[in-house]
């Protein structure tokens, strides 16, 4: 058994069952069989499948959220938001199934047509900053593309994932079609990466694990998703409309205490406007409510551990702090929002991702400085460029080495769009209109006309 705690308290709440090898073995088998039925469902009744799979979270989205709360630490209006989300990326891809058309492609002597196929068992290996959507960003294709889901959640934050397996019998999945494995990353999800009946895997979490399953994957050609870390920039112009930008600002990086791959946590300002930008973003941070996440006021609440939290405050230690936000005292993991000045750029906590409530600013001279500031880095997985010069936007857009981009907005992740890393950030995509097919074979049956 894991115990489970709740962050804002350090209180140990309730525990769940830590599967092993052999429990695991067992369920990737009763999934690999349950594939062979689940492909065969017709595609509207898949679809509906879904729909009401849908529809039964979206019932639950209050104790969904409640239990959020609890185990993460994620404030209440956070924690709803994610709830939704899941409802949302089944509602989408419950459009999928009937949507997954080939190709007919005129041959000589006949012609070709193209099916995609279901890879069979689906692996997703979830990590503990955002339980919900990034368990249904893997699951909701996967599962209307054809295959059976086994998945994973972090030890930390085992709870809404289970109650989602629950939530998928109850609106009418076949048993064995969704099941969620709590356990050890290298017990359960390992024996994804090395059992021969799982063919993809799908995982979010640190850079350094991803390697690890990339290498791990190699040894049977398995297919992988890799959504690892990033240290993205917010790239603020002199010409910007400054008084937006830095109201912005600290949502982008303190959101869910930082622990966030796409937080914007190298703030770059252009010299000319630096002072005034810091002034105006220091009330901004101050004003940022960090307290008890079940309060509708609440915008961060704490830590996920005792060993974020000493994680964090390693970077801190030292550096020079501009100013802070505050944080609740006493029991729970609790860390105050925190801007650093970044002396040059070999800075620890201007080059490594903190996954915490840190931002670190550096000025740049021009354009040029800013794009070579912001890609001097392994990672590449979101940012912001703050300008009113369009053209400006339009070049600093391209040139930025990264997956996710916005422009006068921090707006990251849409489950229409497709998401994912350049660099070190990642390999492949999740979400947007094509997912389902990255959770599919392409096949190609030659078709004789005599
Ligand atoms: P990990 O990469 O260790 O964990 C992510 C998931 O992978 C968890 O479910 C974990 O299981 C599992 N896992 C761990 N080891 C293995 C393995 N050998 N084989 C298969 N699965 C495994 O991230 P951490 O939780 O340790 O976080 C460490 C740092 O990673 C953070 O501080 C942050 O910098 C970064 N991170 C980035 C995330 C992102 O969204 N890009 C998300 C989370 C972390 P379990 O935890 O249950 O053992």
């Amino acid at each position: 058994m894991t115990e489970v705690i709740n962050p804002a308290t350090a209180a140990v709440f309730t525990s769940v069952p830590s599967n092993g090898v052999e429990e695991t073995d067992a369920a990737i088998e009763r999934a690999q069989r349950a594939f062979g039925s689940w492909r065969q469902v017709a595609p509207g009744d898949r679809a509906r499948l879904l729909r009401r799979f849908a529809a039964v979270v979206d019932a639950h989205i209050d104790e969904l959220a409640d239990l959020e709360v609890r185990n993460s630490g994620h404030t209440i209006g956070n924690a709803r938001w994610e709830a939704g989300n899941v409802r949302d990326v089944l509602d989408y891809y419950a459009g999928a199934p009937e949507r997954l058309s080939g190709r007919q492609i005129p041959v000589a002597g006949g012609l070709d047509v193209t099916f995609h196929e279901p890879l069979g068992v689906v692996g997703i290996i979830v990590p503990w900053n955002f339980p919900m959507p990034i368990a249904s960003w893997g699951f909701g294709p996967a599962l209307a593309a054809g295959n059976t889901v086994v998945l994973k959640p972090a030890e930390l934050t085992p709870l809404t994932a289970i109650r989602l397996g629950e939530l998928a019998l109850e609106a009418g999945l076949p048993e064995h079609v969704f099941t969620v494995l709590p356990g050890k990353g290298s017990v359960v999800g390992q024996r994804f990466v090395t059992h021969p009946a799982v063919r993809k895997i799908c995982f979010t979490g640190s850079t350094p694990v991803g390697k690890s399953i990339m290498a791990g994957c190699a040894e049977q050609v398995k297919r992988v998703t890799l959504e690892l870390g990033g240290k993205s920039a917010n790239i603020v112009f002199a010409d910007a409309d400054l008084e937006r930008a830095a109201a912005a600002a600290p949502a982008s990086v303190f959101d869910n205490a930082g622990q966030d791959c796409c937080a914007r946590s190298r703030l770059l300002i252009q010299d000319s406007a630096y002072d005034r930008f810091l002034a105006l973003l220091e009330p901004a941070v101050k004003a940022f409510r960090v307290e008890d996440p079940a309060l509708a006021t609440a915008e961060m609440g704490p830590l996920i551990s005792a060993g974020q939290r000493e994680s964090v405050a390693s970077y801190v230690g030292g550096a020079d702090v501009a100013f802070t936000g505050t944080a609740p005292t006493g029991a729970g993991w609790w860390f105050p929002p925190t801007v650093l000045l970044a002396r040059s750029t070999s800075d620890r906590h201007w080059r490594e991702e903190v996954f915490g409530p840190v931002l670190s600013v550096l000025p740049f001279r021009d354009e040029a400085e800013a794009v070579r500031l912001a890609n001097d880095t392994e990672y590449g997985l979101s940012g912001s460029i703050w300008t009113r010069d369009l053209g400006r936007a339009l070049r600093v857009s391209r040139a930025v080495e990264t997956g996710a981009l916005s422009v006068n907005s921090h707006s990251s992740v849409r489950y229409w769009t497709p998401f994912g890393g350049m660099k070190q950030s990642g390999l492949g995509r999740e979400l947007g209109p094509d997912a389902p097919q990255s959770f599919t074979e392409t096949k190609t049956v030659f078709i004789a006309d005599r």
